[in-house]
């Protein structure tokens, strides 16, 4: 996960004293490990739409946050949330109706196959849940990710994240294959990485257990041309014994713009699907999504309970997220929006040396770090707030709420034609 984050302690003229102060108490108390995002902080107390505020009520438009996928603050979550948490805040030991029929609305998007979900609070929950059920069912423990994958922060999770880098040593039963590439015969070139793991595994002793993959390659640096260039590498873990895991972290809930989850793009049906981030717009929900015949033998041997995953505002949260999606054509949105985008990106030429994605996740590969910061850092100062990814920190990462409109675009692209001109 590379950031953009460069911010040096120390005085910086474009920031506030109260800022400055606000700096120094959150590195003397967060500690060391958390960075800021940008040489310039951003500093934002309320959020609406695509827009967030600073304390001086200063306008930025959010093309990054994939969470608020409704859009910040969306009148109809929030309500949600809050009858929910005047009615009933418990734990899914009780029978309740909201988390069941949030379930089943949710095992109502994903293949027929696909029928069972456990719910968690973060991502990395989801993971590590379907690592354990992956191992439980196929009686190995190898895993299979990319080069730069993120998957998260639990320590079983992290050992399969190379993306936190070379102080984070990778697990014993890992292996890594490069990331698909956009040139080529992508699926067979994938499918030959994944080959290759598994004749690796085998020659070291180890049974594998799963294919793990962010199905938009977010962290790899966006890859998800063409549709269905997944298929080979998921048929050659699956004739090892092994699992196909599709995180859809990212590429999930209507992003891609023409389907729901990414691994649908690719037409697969997975073993078991993770997904997060934008489930509560926000609020903490996460899931694992399984096939029966898979989940079975964990169900079976391992109590399954997570105190506040799967809690009755959570899936209030989860519930009124859907209507959004559904009831303002969202995935509709995302595909008309991020076509159009591509296009205009694309005819910027210039330093830029290729675009990539689908719906709204847009990657934008430019020469090198240095110039990608250069443009993230300066279209922040233009308040158009995106990121930097990819093992060389050198796509852009567009990605906004997927309430962003034709109107949004055009501010975007003319923050990021002015930028491109100052390279
Ligand atoms: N998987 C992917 C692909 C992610 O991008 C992330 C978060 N960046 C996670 C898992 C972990 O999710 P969380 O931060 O909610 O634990």
């Amino acid at each position: 996960m590379s950031m953009i984050n460069a911010y040096a302690a120390g005085a910086d003229e474009r920031l506030s004293a109260d800022e400055r102060a606000l700096i120094e108490r959150r590195a003397r108390v967060l500690g060391p490990s958390y960075r800021l995002f940008y040489e310039h902080p951003v500093h934002i107390v309320r959020g609406e739409g695509v827009w967030l505020y600073g304390p001086g009520g200063e306008a930025y438009l959010d093309v990054y946050n994939n969470v608020a996928v409704t859009g910040h603050c969306h009148p109809h979550v929030v309500a949600a949330i809050a009858k929910q948490a005047g009615i009933l805040n418990t734990h899914t030991r009780y029978l309740n109706e909201t988390v069941v029929a949030f379930a089943e609305r949710l095992v109502g998007k994903l293949p027929a196959e696909v029928s069972q979900v456990m719910f968690t609070c973060t991502g990395s929950e989801a993971n590590d849940l379907a690592l354990r059920v992956a191992r439980t069912h196929t009686g190995g423990a190898g895993v299979i990710v990319t080069e730069t994958a993120y998957h998260g922060v639990t320590q079983a999770i992290a050992e399969l994240s190379p993306s936190l880098g070379k102080g984070v040593p990778l697990g014993a039963n890992v292996r890594t294959v490069p990331a698909p590439r956009s040139s080529g015969d992508v699926g067979k070139d994938f499918a030959e990485g994944v080959r290759a793991a598994l004749a690796d595994m085998e020659r070291a002793g180890i049974k594998p257990a799963a294919l793990l993959v962010d199905t938009v390659f977010s962290s790899d640096g966006v890859f998800c041309e063409p549709k269905g260039f997944l298929a080979e590498a998921v048929e050659a873990a699956r004739a090892a014994g092994a699992l196909f895991i599709a995180d859809e972290v990212q590429a999930g809930y209507a992003r891609l713009g023409e389907a729901f989850f990414g691994f649908q793009r690719h037409g697969l049906v997975p073993d078991l699907v993770t997904m997060g981030k934008p489930m509560g717009a926000g609020h903490p929900l996460a899931a694992v999504a399984g096939r029966p015949e898979v989940l079975e033998k964990f169900g079976r041997t391992s109590r399954y309970f997570n105190t506040f995953g799967g809690n009755p505002v959570s899936c209030a949260a989860g519930m009124a997220v859907l209507d959004v999606i559904e009831g303002e054509s969202l995935m509709q949105n995302a595909l008309k929006v991020g076509r159009a985008m591509r296009a205009e990106i694309g005819a910027l030429g210039g330093a830029i040396k290729e675009v990539r994605g689908a719906g709204l996740f847009i990657g934008v590969e430019m020469a090198d770090a240095e110039s990608a910061a250069s443009v993230v850092n300066g279209m922040r100062e233009r308040r158009v707030l995106i990121s930097a990814t990819g093992p060389g920190a050198n796509v852009l990462k567009i990605r906004p709420p997927l309430v962003f409109g034709m109107d949004h675009a055009g501010l975007f692209l003319d923050a990021l034609r002015a930028e491109l001109a100052l390279l």
